[in-house]
């Protein structure tokens, strides 16, 4: 019924082993799936500590950031007290501290082209809780060339958005690229540094985004796979729109332009901590 799992544990994910969509069964999925969490902010803190809370087994951050005042309004997985702290470092306590069953993995740098394709490739699923496009971007083409999905979300003042993309499971499903073919030009698209974002839209979002990670890995429910989850927090209305596979895509169109991670060479615009 539950595959090894000590007294403690079972009474530790006990509500989650009473529904019938997890069980015993999905439970032991979830402590052997690896998840990345890239970004430990915005996103990354409430992402992070669901993931940790719901045992899954490996969870590696990866952020070259340190901990800032201005982050403490929605980036919760830090406290006062680790003003001046790596970010991964603060994070990792704060997951520990939820749940010392699960292996925390920080990695204290920058994703860049060099070192993306073999940081992912120790894990599942990325998550996506960046700041910048370049990073975005990198990630969408990493995801796809690796074959790893790729859950990934966005915030911007008042909304937020959110998606699947695992375009190596078939050819209905659309990659990064096919929503957003290029990165918008500089300066075009506002940074939350710039426009501002409320906290708890964040909050929402990567607690969104740990649900998704959390049902790719049991295989249950309607995947965001080839849909747009769209969170207007002012109007206090979401939707979710369809997304096509583009037979045109640079990425993973026929034929493909994008082989490699070489046009990835530009350093990312300075972070403004989602
Ligand atoms: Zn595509």
């Amino acid at each position: 019924m539950t595959p090894d799992f000590t007294e403690d544990e079972i009474q530790r994910y006990s509500r989650h082993i009473l529904l019938s969509e997890v069980g015993g069964i999905g439970q032991a999925k979830l402590r052997d799936a690896r998840v990345l969490v890239v970004g430990a902010g915005g996103l990354g803190s409430p992402l992070l500590l669901y993931l940790a809370a719901a045992g899954i087994g490996r969870i590696g951050i990866v952020d070259d950031d340190r901990v800032e005042l201005s982050n403490l309004q929605r980036q919760i997985a830090h406290r006062t007290d680790g003003i001046g702290t790596p970010k991964v470092h603060s994070a990792a306590a704060a997951a520990r501290a939820l749940n010392p069953g699960v292996t925390i993995e920080p990695h204290p740098f920058r994703i860049d082209a060099a070192n993306a394709l073999a940081l992912i490739a120790g894990y599942d699923i990325v998550c996506d809780g960046t700041d910048n496009f370049s990073t975005r971007f990198l990630l969408a083409d990493a995801c796809f060339l690796a074959r790893r999905t790729l859950v990934s979300a966005a915030v911007l003042r008042f909304e937020g958005q959110l998606s699947v993309f695992k375009p190596h499971t078939g050819p209905d499903a659309p990659c990064y690229r096919c929503l957003y073919p290029e990165p918008p030009p500089e300066g075009m698209v506002p940074s939350c540094s710039e426009a501002g974002v409320m906290g708890a839209v964040t909050g929402v979002m990567g607690t969104l985004q740990a649900t998704e990670v959390l049902k790719e890995i049991l295989g249950i429910g309607e995947s965001l796979s080839g849909r747009l989850l769209i969170w207007d927090a002012l109007a206090a209305r979401m939707r979710t729109v369809r997304l096509g596979r583009d037979p045109a895509c640079r990425l993973c169109g026929e034929p493909a332009e994008i082989h490699d991670l070489s046009a990835h060479t530009k350093a990312p615009a300075p972070a403004c901590a989602l």
